[in-house]
């Protein structure tokens, strides 16, 4: 019997399901961060039993984005710290690489978690991003849940600290389905004590999210400097023009955020092999598993 070639048998296999998400890259030491390492396991875990179970990559990153809003233990959804008005404006963005649809808010003061304001806009309305006042109009309209009492919800209150120790913490999920699509989220409460009305790079598609055919990216760090260097959609097009493969992609990009003066990571996940999580800070919270393969946490 002639035996099938291997190349067929690698077209017809199905990838396997992959997951990466993080809790912020910055200059963080491990041994302070035991609740998020535990957090961020049963997160990934979560997520891991969703793809397993036939979940779309799309509802993975959205699923696993409100967790992570919801933990307080990361600078989005109730973890976020309040700008220099003492108003708490939130941003976030969530992309399907295989349609290519995005949603997208920023600067959504009111609303528990902002990804599913996202999710929403880019399903039930013809735009890709809301902002400010519209985009809270849009929200209650979509029955999305309101935080009616921000000094009681968010965990950080007040704004002591100078510009150069401007935290860092937002959240984001990379996943890959069993049909191989893939899906990103970003969602953050972006820099301590920002001006009022400042937006970075997490709800910029190509800049802190991307997802396409090829890869699927989110970033966290010093939004401006990946605002300047595109480094989400900068990874798609090193390994489309340039053939690169994912982990020299992923590092290219982030080497040129830096040349720009600024520090953060990204995770970035493709068709086929396992995530890869570069940065450039001192640390970054992530996990990530690839197929069977170990669930991996690190700072
Ligand atoms: N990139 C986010 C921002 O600049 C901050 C972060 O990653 O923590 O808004």
């Amino acid at each position: 019997m002639k035996k099938t070639p291997k190349s067929t048998l690698d077209n017809t296999a199905p990838d396997p399901i992959a997951l990466a998400i993080h809790g912020g890259a910055g200059n963080y030491d491990k041994s302070d961060q035991n609740a998020q390492v535990k957090h961020l396991r049963q997160v990934a875990l979560y997520g891991r039993s969703m793809l397993r179970s036939g979940a779309k990559a799309l509802d993975v990153a959205e699923e696993l984005a409100v967790m992570l809003e919801d933990a307080g233990l990361y600078v989005a959804g109730k973890g976020t710290g309040p700008n220099s008005a003492g108003e708490y404006e939130l941003d976030a963005c969530i992309m399907d690489g295989t349609s290519r649809n995005i949603g997208a808010v920023c600067a959504l003061k009111g609303f528990k978690n902002p990804v599913k304001v996202a999710r929403a806009v880019m399903e039930r309305t013809p735009h890709v991003m809301l902002a400010g006042r519209g985009a809270e109009t849009f929200a209650a309209l979509q029955n999305c849940t309101p935080v009616e009492k921000p000094l009681e919800y968010y965990i950080i209150r007040g704004v002591t600290r100078l510009p150069e120790d401007l935290d860092t913490g937002t959240i984001g999920v990379v996943a890959r389905d069993h049909k191989g699509h893939l899906a990103a989220a970003t969602s953050t409460g972006g820099l301590l004590g920002k001006m009022a009305g400042r937006v970075g790079d997490s709800p910029l598609p190509g800049a802190g999210c991307w997802a396409d055919g090829r890869v699927a990216v989110s970033c966290t760090g010093q939004g401006e400097y990946f605002i300047k260097a595109a480094t989400a959609a900068d990874i798609s097009a090193r390994m489309a023009y340039g053939g690169a493969a994912l982990e020299d992609a992923a590092k290219a990009a982030l080497a040129d955020m830096k040349a720009q003066g600024g520090y953060g990571g990204v995770i970035a996940l493709a068709k086929t092999g396992p995530p890869t999580t570069p940065y450039t800070s001192k640390g970054m919270r992530r996990a990530w598993f690839v197929g069977d393969g170990d669930l991996v946490v690190d700072v």
